[in-house]
């Protein structure tokens, strides 16, 4: 297959109705305008360094995300993932253990929120090609998961916050990370 090259799409910021939507189900999922959204969708979440994108945050209110998992600078732990995407998604079932890691959004920049996720979900989806798919994910990529498939229903990270002061600038973000790496390098040595 030849590589699909989309365009840059702008996207939208918290305020916007359309992030608040109950997002379509999808229907023609091999035409052509679902398919270069799709491209689109890949192309505008690696150019801005992110690891998942809703349709909504794109101004369309459909049922369809990406997960690129991969480690960037605003995000140098996550685990590398083929950009795939999510079409009419369905959480089956959720671990009954939670955890709480710190989240951004391309809709809400220059904030963190500590947010609490089920470690692991067991899911259903149709992919690009129209198969529709059942997997397990686990840690990171569960989390990037739970995130956007919150966007499909119009909730944002920040609604899930237990308390405001888990919620801090992408500033304080940075230096928490490098102080939490200057920790892990001295317990090892
Ligand atoms: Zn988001």
């Amino acid at each position: 297959m030849t590589k699909r090259r989309g365009d840059l799409l702008q996207i939208a910021q918290l305020g916007h109705t359309v992030l608040r939507k109950k997002a379509k189900t999808v229907k023609d999922v091999k035409g052509l305008t679902v398919q270069k959204l799709i491209d689109d969708l890949i192309s505008t979440v690696m150019d801005v360094d992110g690891v998942g994108i809703g349709a909504p945050q794109v101004y369309k209110s459909l049922r369809i995300f990406i997960l690129a998992s991969h480690p960037n600078p605003r995000y140098p732990k996550a685990p590398k993932m083929k950009p795939s995407a999510v079409i009419n998604p369905k959480i089956i079932s959720y671990s009954k253990e939670k955890k709480k890691d710190w989240e951004g959004c391309l809709s809400i920049p220059g904030i963190r929120g500590l947010i609490p996720r089920h470690h692991s979900i067991n899911v259903e989806f149709t992919n690009r090609d129209g198969t529709r798919l059942k997997k397990t994910y686990k840690d990171f990529v569960a989390r990037i998961f739970q995130h956007e498939f919150d966007h499909l229903e119009g909730i944002m990270f920040v609604d899930r916050v237990e308390s405001s002061k888990d919620l801090i600038s992408e500033k304080e973000y940075q230096k928490l990370m490098k102080k939490d790496s200057i920790i892990k390098a001295v317990e090892r040595s």
